[in-house]
């Protein structure tokens, strides 16, 4: 199996690159957000209760998460690998994750992380919440939030696998395509 964590600050382009190595690598995209975003627009009560922490920039709570996250992992058994992208985002989910492929025999094969400065992460989502439809996109106070939780809890998942040797860091700035090429070079490497 390979299994990919596409890394990196909100609005940082995972989801764009997800979309192009899921065609490159035949593999299963799992997109925490997209999967948090689909529960809010049928308005389930997983969807009613991320609805609340997602509006404000913070982080749906680890056991919601994470359920969530088992539950697409367990409908999908027979894929070639996984790409998570805005999952783990703290090192309770990160531990969840390693314990989740460990039952498949499986284990994380590299974290890739997209970097990209702060101003151009908060342009960036600013203005992708023009089109986007997404509330937690359009105020810059809570942009702001999301990229300091980022900071203050999400980083730490890079160094949680910096100590397995697994985490990489890559330009995340760039055209769309010359940062696939990017990726692309990694994962042949793997
Ligand atoms: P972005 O990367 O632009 O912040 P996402 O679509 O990944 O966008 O996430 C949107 C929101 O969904 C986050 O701000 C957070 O509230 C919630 N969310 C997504 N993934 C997770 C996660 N792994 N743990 C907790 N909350 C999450």
């Amino acid at each position: 199996m390979i299994n990919l964590i596409l890394f990196g600050p909100p609005g940082s382009g995972k989801g764009t690159q997800a979309a192009k190595l899921v065609e490159q690598y035949a593999l299963l995209h799992i997109s925490t957000g997209d999967l948090f975003r689909y529960e809010m627009s049928n308005d389930t009560p997983l969807g009613q209760e991320a609805k609340s922490y997602i509006a404000k920039g913070e982080l749906v709570p680890d056991e919601v998460t994470i359920g969530m996250l088992r539950n697409k992992v367990e409908a999908n058994p027979d894929v070639r690998g996984y790409i998570f992208d805005g999952f783990p985002r703290t090192i309770a989910q990160s531990e969840a994750l390693d314990a989740l492929l460990a039952e498949k025999e499986g284990e994380v094969s590299k974290l890739i992380m997209l970097d990209v400065p702060d101003d151009e992460i908060v342009a960036r989502i600013l203005n992708r919440g023009k089109t986007s439809g997404r509330t937690d996109d359009l105020d810059e106070d809570i942009v702001r939030n999301r990229i300091q939780i980022y900071k203050n809890e999400t980083s730490q998942v890079f160094d949680f696998y910096a100590i397995k040797e697994k985490s990489i860091k890559i330009d995340g700035v760039g055209s769309v395509e010359e940062i696939f090429n990017r990726l692309c070079d990694e994962i042949d490497n793997l």
